[in-house]
């Protein structure tokens, strides 16, 4: 059940994603009849977006991430390397404020059947499936409480290296 709806999710995603390159063309080849207001008004419905990447080498390329709050944030995460998830995997899971980092890193690596994310969900924001090498996945979220929230990828033993934090400003 929850698998269908993401693969909802991210077929609506892509859809949009069309969307927005179609708009896009149009506003370039009609710009003698559009208004630059129309302009505007595009840029702004957009979510805020970013990316960050996980590597072979079992880093992140950031460890500080900063996002607006209220507004609807789109991460993306990106395998860039080449191993196998089940060697190297990478996730990205962003947890609430509160949450003991240690306990819960503790807690996630022994949730293999799960993609080493715990049963109980209640202290996560937001995650992104396990992922390998070149793959990516995208996910939406809202922060509505300005704040510094730990991220962490949940793969055993990657915690150590692979954390950092998101500011929400
Ligand atoms: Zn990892």
């Amino acid at each position: 059940m929850k698998k269908t709806i993401k693969t909802i999710a991210l077929l609506s995603l892509t859809v949009f994603v069309i969307a927005c390159k179609g708009d896009e063309k149009k506003t370039e080849t009609s710009t003698t009849e559009t208004p630059s207001v129309t302009e505007t008004s595009t840029s702004e419905s957009t979510a805020f977006t970013l990316t960050i990447e996980g590597n072979d080498q079992m880093q992140f390329n950031k460890t500080e991430l900063r996002v607006p709050v209220g507004e609807p944030v789109e991460l993306t995460l990106k395998h860039v390397g080449k191993m196998a998830k089940e060697v190297m995997g990478h996730n990205f899971v962003l947890l609430d404020v509160g949450v003991d980092f240690n306990t819960f890193a503790t807690e996630a690596s022994t949730a293999k059947d799960n993609d080493y994310i715990p049963e109980d969900t209640s202290g996560i924001i937001v995650h992104t499936g396990m992922l390998g090498g070149g793959e990516s996945e995208t996910v939406e979220f809202t922060i509505n409480e300005a704040g510094t929230y730990d991220f962490l990828c949940s793969f055993p033993g990657h915690y150590a290296m692979m954390k950092g934090v998101l500011i929400a400003e």
